[in-house]
């Protein structure tokens, strides 16, 4: 048996113990052992945490934004120093392979350096003599306390599209992880405080509804930030707006690849095992649909068929594993029912994760998995758009090819369905992919890349059911959303003044 670790709050720089008598065990899904007990906020312990980064906010606001900048800087110092640190609680509590929790950091570290760039951002627009005598000028200010809600698939990357920006511009934070991956939440707080962040700009609620529904009307409260599934997206959303906050809510996704029939197929192989089986397909930027266009299915097929059911499927410590398990037993239940149902819709399914034995993703570790939630990649042909493995988010190591005779309806296809998080095309013919780019009703796309997450200065957002608000997640409009514009008018009359005006202003 191994040892249980408390996992609770990081209230106005401190942890804190949870009161709520509340808790939920967290699990190493490569093998199945209890490894945490995470805390549980209630109100008063999420109250205590918005007080604390409401009593932090006047302070931190009026620090120039250079100093707060430095501070960024110390922290992307550290995060580089940790980052491996960071990496092997991420695989411990999700299960994602090593290298995979590696890029993770990474991208996460892309924010925090265009977080460092926060002096250049917030410089507003000055024009000089709008009117005779006066300027007028734009600032940003930030919003007061602001709130993130996570969830488990990226428990480093997706709080860090939220909190480096948002501090940066001088707000101060309240973080909900998901009570799934706890741990690197109170690891990132121990980093900010090295790098001396003042005490109470970033706290850590854990928890689960109650903790949320706290935030959501929290008068206190200003923004919020989501990124989860799509039903708690929009509950999220008409909840926060409904209590007066400005609300980001990110949802889930069922990502498409059109793979024309021009395209190299080695190349489309490469690609599709990646972004399909990645992180066990528990990304929300993964393809789970294969849009094989014309007589390309035949050539793809049979490669595609080899390279899953050759994938290594291991415990993520080991640096040979391609997947690793599923996060929970909850999760794997509700894949392999997809998989029930996928052979009940009458798809074709080629290759069968549930059969996949456990005790072989031990390999070369030393560890014993056969407790852990194990599912091999899934691979289904035939798949067609009233099916519901094709129509549901299934968020499993489960790819679905679809086969289309050309490319109007590869697109037709994709731009009827609800979600539009991520999109790719595989081509090499110039005006397909640009055809393609320009039309497809979808927010993030990639000719001949699978998974197109955007860089940090770009913005990162879905349409559709995948995205709730205006506002994409980090990047500029990331600076937007967690900030509001003033405009200023400014006249120095000479002594002697005009006396009242009382028509509309407009320039002399
Ligand atoms: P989830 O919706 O279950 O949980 C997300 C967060 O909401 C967690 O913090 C959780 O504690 C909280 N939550 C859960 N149920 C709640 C409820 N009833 N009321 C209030 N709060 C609640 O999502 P998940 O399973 O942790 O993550 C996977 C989902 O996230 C997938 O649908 C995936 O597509 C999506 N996702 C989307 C993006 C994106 O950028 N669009 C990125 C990552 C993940």
């Amino acid at each position: 048996m191994s040892q249980v670790t408390n996992i609770a709050h990081y209230i106005a720089g401190a942890h804190t113990a949870g009161t709520s008598g509340r808790s939920q065990p967290v699990t190493n899904p490569a093998t199945g052992q209890v490894t945490g007990s995470v805390a549980l906020a209630n109100v008063a312990e999420v109250d205590a945490a918005v007080a604390a980064a409401q009593a932090a906010f006047p302070k931190w606001a009026d620090t120039p934004p250079i100093r707060r900048a430095r501070i960024m800087f110390n922290f992307l110092q550290l995060l580089n120093e940790h980052k491996d640190e960071l990496a092997r609680m991420i695989t411990a509590e999700h299960g994602k392979v090593f290298t995979d929790a590696q890029g993770e950091v990474s991208r996460g570290i892309d924010i925090v350096e265009f977080a460092c760039g926060i002096p250049q951002l917030l410089k507003g627009d000055f024009t000089d003599q709008v009117s005779t005598g006066i300027d007028n000028w734009t600032l940003r200010q930030p919003l007061g306390v602001v709130a993130g809600i996570t969830p488990f698939n990226f428990p480093v990357m997706v709080p860090a599209w939220m909190f480096p920006v948002a501090i940066a511009a001088g707000n101060t934070f309240v973080l909900k992880p998901s009570p799934i991956d706890p741990s690197p939440s109170l690891f990132i707080a121990d980093l900010l405080k090295k790098a001396g962040l003042p005490d109470g700009v970033f706290n850590v609620v854990q928890g689960d509804k109650e903790a949320v529904d706290a935030l959501l009307v929290h008068p206190d409260v200003k923004a919020v930030s989501f990124v989860g599934s799509t039903p708690i997206a929009n509950y999220i959303y008409e909840t926060g707006a409904h209590h007066g906050k400005r609300v980001q809510a990110l949802g889930g996704a069922k990502n498409h690849m059109v793979v024309m029939p021009d395209a190299d197929v080695d190349q489309v192989v490469d690609a599709l095992i990646g972004a399909g089986y990645g992180s066990a397909g528990e990304r929300c930027m993964a393809i789970s649909v294969a849009v094989l266009v014309g007589d390309v299915a035949d050539k793809v097929i049979p490669k595609l068929l080899e390279r899953t059911k050759t994938l290594k499927v291991l415990n993520g410590t080991n640096l040979a594993a391609e997947m690793g398990p599923i996060v929970t037993q909850a999760a794997h239940k509700r894949i392999s029912g997809y998989i029930d149902l996928g052979v009940q819709e009458g798809a074709k399914l080629l290759a069968d994760g549930r059969g996949f034995d456990g005790k072989q993703a031990g390999e070369g570790c030393g560890t014993d998995t056969s407790g852990g939630f194990w599912l091999g990649g899934t691979l289904f042909d035939h798949v067609t758009p009233e099916m519901r493995i094709y129509k549901e988010e299934i968020f499993g190591p489960v790819l679905a090819c679809v086969r289309v005779p050309d490319f109007a309806k590869a697109l037709q296809l994709i731009n009827d369905h609800e979600f539009g998080n991520g999109v790719a095309c595989f081509t090499r013919d110039g005006n397909v992919a640009r055809e393609f780019s320009r039309r497809v009703q979808v927010g993030m796309v990639g000719i001949n890349v699978p998974i197109p997450v955007p860089m940090a200065w770009h913005g990162f957002g879905g349409w559709k059911k995948s995205l709730f608000g205006d506002m994409h997640a980090y990047g500029e409009e990331g600076l937007r959303f967690y900030t509001k514009q003033k405009s200023i008018m400014q006249r120095w009359p000479e002594s002697i003044g005009k006396g009242a005006e009382f028509v509309m202003p407009t320039a002399k």
